[in-house]
């Protein structure tokens, strides 16, 4: 039985081009999350039946020709579920794909600054990406990053509803995104 090595499989034997790539979800690419319907994983696809029926919904209160009010409620509904999809969407263009992703020692310090100040309030390994460039061969490195983007979707998934609600507080006009 073969053992599992983490989930960026460079500490697995064999060459690394060959490595059967596994298919990945098309939103977050989290390796660790098996993909189950129309390419996405459970997460994913539920984020977008929630989209789909957040659109419906509108949708039918407008043609039913609801109040101002309640149709302001469906359109910020509709606006905070696209806010998600476009997370999960971020979390796999930071996250996925780490395989092929060029991590030097500098992307390697900010990700464990940034890391390190979500999650301690504290910035470390900085001025470290020198040391990171010379004491780790790039295979090395991504290893690492994998580790850290495990520890960053964690953390994402948990305050993402959060961060969803936030930047669409932020968004002045956001009806005009919709
Ligand atoms: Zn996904």
């Amino acid at each position: 039985m073969e053992r599992r090595h983490g989930a960026y499989g460079v500490l697995r034997k064999g060459k690394p081009g060959k490595r059967r790539r596994q298919r990945v979800c098309a939103w977050c690419k989290d390796e660790e999350r098996p993909v189950q319907t129309s390419d996405l994983c459970g997460s994913c696809y539920r984020f977008k039946l929630n989209l789909g029926k957040a659109d419906a919904a509108l949708r039918q209160a407008r043609s039913a020709g609801a109040t101002k009010d309640r149709i302001r409620e469906f359109e910020w509904k509709l606006f905070y579920r696209k806010r998600l999809v476009e997370l999960a969407k971020l979390e796999g263009d930071s996250y996925g794909d780490v395989d092929t992703k060029e991590i030097d020692g500098l992307w390697l310090e900010l990700e464990f600054r940034r890391l390190t100040k979500r999650l301690f309030k504290k910035e470390i390994f900085v001025g470290h990406s020198n040391a990171f460039d010379w004491d780790f061969t790039l295979a090395q490195r991504r290893t690492i990053f994998g580790y850290l983007a495990r520890m960053q979707r964690i953390f994402l998934r948990r305050h993402r509803a959060a961060f969803a609600r936030r930047t669409a507080e932020l968004s002045s006009g956001w009806q005009s995104m919709l």
